[in-house]
């Protein structure tokens, strides 16, 4: 079609049901008009459904049909005519999604303002999740993304709600390889203060990880520092501290319906090869790097076995998974929270900075601040009502699919009253100990079953 073609608008809205869209494009078919772009919007059961078709030679005796259409199913419709396709997007476009929990009106209005004054224009709405948080992505056009992001950030923290700005491209659906830190990413809290728990110097090493989490202190000295407190531990211990980790909510969401997709995952950790082998094996997870503690007759010796993972090994580790999963680095994502994570950050096509300290979520290309690991979805475009067997546009979005997985619980719980809900315990199914896994998602079905763990 030429931009100066005629073309005729109609926009049918009303209450859904059953139906409509068939009846619409059947009176459209009596004209034998060509369709030229269709959207559809469902929210609370009112439809609004745009179709832009070419002008037929007899355009009155094709709205009478609509129109005719309309009255049976009790909707309302406007036929506009015009010329060409729909307004051409301008240069600089970007993803824009917005999550809160609760998502306010003002920082809709605030952020929606802020694009504004940049000069930019909002192309489509769409919503991505609306429980536990509600996530919104808009497609902008006609600002300087990295601008963008910058404005939009700003407003992010003065709002209390996370703002992620992406320019938009098909690097977005390339992307294949998800590597994650484990301690306060994938799980809640650090596994060397479990440890040091039983060892009796709990508060000793907490005081050390938060310094080396800073970035205050070098990583690998005081690793080596806190690691010797639990010289002497029986390895049984082990055992106890792997039954007591509490996996982040939404981490089994992500890794098995983005596994679906035939993404990969990767955990990068600081922490130890006893634990992180497990959680690896137990949650489908492809790759796995950290350290390993000596053990002697049965006892840890307080030294770690090998080459330290730091914050540059953490980066080589990214590196070397994107080669075996044979994707280029700039169509990773890596997600982690403290100091040690920033190389790693840095060396992602994507870096995202999850419940983060301030050093780390300045650096980062982007931070999600809700305690729900699968909002790293909503980052990708991928709607969690996708996965629910709704259809991301039209259909019944909230429809669920019959058999709901333990990991989805989550969903059903009351509305969260702060504005970024930590989970208390057991409130949340996600926080199931990790050993309780593998049985759960055999439950669920359809996860990836190469497990290769180093
Ligand atoms: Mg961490």
């Amino acid at each position: 079609m030429t931009a100066t073609q005629d073309t005729l608008l109609i926009t049918l809205t009303g209450k859904d049901r059953p139906g409509v869209t068939s009846a619409v494009f059947t009176a459209l078919a009596q004209s034998g008009v060509s369709v030229i772009d269709v959207e559809q919007i469902l929210l609370r059961r009112r439809l609004l459904l745009g179709v832009l078709v070419n002008a037929p030679r007899d355009p009155k005796k094709l709205r009478r049909a609509v129109e005719q259409v309309a009255a049976e199913l009790e909707m309302s419709v406007e036929v506009e005519t015009g010329t060409g396709d729909n307004r051409t997007r301008r240069a600089g476009r970007s993803h824009v999604t917005i999550i809160g929990a609760p998502l306010r009106a003002s920082a809709m209005a605030a952020i929606a303002g802020r694009i504004a004054d940049c000069g930019a224009n909002i192309d489509r709405i769409e919503r991505m999740a609306r429980y536990p948080v509600t996530a919104i992505e808009l497609d902008v056009s006609g600002a300087d993304p990295l601008r963008l992001r910058t404005m939009l950030a700003r407003e992010a923290a003065a709002r209390n709600v996370d703002v992620a700005v992406q320019p938009a491209s098909l690097l977005r659906h390339a992307v294949r390889l998800i590597v994650m830190d484990v301690d306060s990413t994938l799980i809640q809290g650090e596994v060397i203060e479990m440890l040091a728990a039983h060892a009796g110097f709990e508060a000793e090493v907490a005081a050390v990880t938060e310094a080396a989490m800073r970035g205050d202190i070098d990583f690998e000295e005081s690793l080596r520092q806190r690691v010797r407190l639990l010289a002497g531990l029986d390895e049984s211990v082990l055992g106890e501290v792997y039954d007591a980790i509490v996996v982040n909510p939404g981490a089994r969401t992500m890794v098995r319906t983005l596994g679906r997709l035939g993404y990969r995952f990767a955990i990068v950790s600081g922490g130890f090869t006893q634990i992180t082998n497990r959680l690896a094996a137990d949650l489908g997870i492809h790759f796995s790097r950290a350290n390993t503690l000596e053990i002697v007759d049965g006892r840890l010796t307080g030294e770690l076995v090998g080459e330290v993972v730091d914050r540059a090994g953490k980066a080589r580790a990214l590196r070397e998974f994107a080669a075996r999963a044979g994707v280029p680095e700039a169509a990773t994502i890596a997600i982690g929270d403290g100091a040690n994570d920033l190389d790693m950050l840095e060396a992602a096509g994507l870096g995202i900075a999850y419940n983060a300290r301030p050093v780390v979520r300045e650096a980062a290309d982007t931070a999600v601040n809700v305690p729900y690991l699968d909002a790293i979805m909503y980052l990708l475009g991928i709607s969690r009502e996708g996965d629910r067997g709704g259809g991301r546009r039209g259909g019944d979005r909230h429809a669920r699919s019959p058999g709901l997985a333990p990991a989805d619980v989550h969903q059903r719980q009351p509305a969260a009253a702060p504005a970024h809900p930590r989970p208390a315990d057991g409130q949340v199914e996600d926080r199931h100990r990790a050993g309780g896994i593998a049985l759960q998602q055999a439950g669920g079905g359809g996860r990836v079953a190469v497990t290769v763990v180093e």
